[in-house]
C-alpha cells in the first residue's frame, strides 16, 4: 500500500505518520496487512476510519491531503477503482464529517486538489 500525505510518501518512521506526516511519536499499527507508522493512536484510528469509509479492502494506494483543522481529502485506490471523499475527524478521531466527492486528478503529480 502506498500512502501519500500532502504529496509526500508516508507511513514509516523515516517518512512520517501515515495520516498527518509527522515524524515524531512511535506508534505502529497493522492495517490491511501492512505495518504502518503513526505519530499516535489517534492518527491510527483516523486512518482506519479512512480505510473503512473507502469500502475498498485490497487497497493499492491512499492519497491524503489536508489537516486536522480543514479536514482531509482522500483518494483510496484498489480493486480497479477509486473512492474519493472528504473526511474530518473530531478530537477523538471519530468521523465528524464525511462526503463523497470526485476530485480532478492529474497523472503523477499531487497538486491537482
Ligand atoms: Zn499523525
Amino acid at each position: 500500500m502506498k500512502v501519500t500525505v500532502n504529496g509526500k510518501v508516508a507511513g514509516s518512521k523515516e517518512s512520517g505518520c501515515a495520516l498527518c506526516g509527522a515524524t515524531w511519536g512511535n506508534y505502529y499499527d497493522v492495517i490491511c496487512g501492512e505495518r504502518l507508522f503513526f505519530c499516535c493512536d489517534l492518527c491510527a484510528k483516523g486512518f482506519k476510519n479512512i480505510v473503512d469509509r473507502s469500502g475498498i479492502e485490497n487497497i493499492n494506494s491512499i492519497e491524503i491531503k489536508g489537516n486536522y483543522y480543514s479536514g482531509r481529502r482522500c483518494v483510496v485506490s484498489g480493486e480497479g477503482r477509486a473512492s474519493s471523499f472528504f473526511i474530518r475527524f473530531s478530537d477523538d478521531a471519530e468521523v465528524s464529517e464525511f462526503r463523497e466527492e470526485q476530485f480532478p486528478r492529474k497523472q503523477g503529480h499531487g497538486q491537482s486538489l
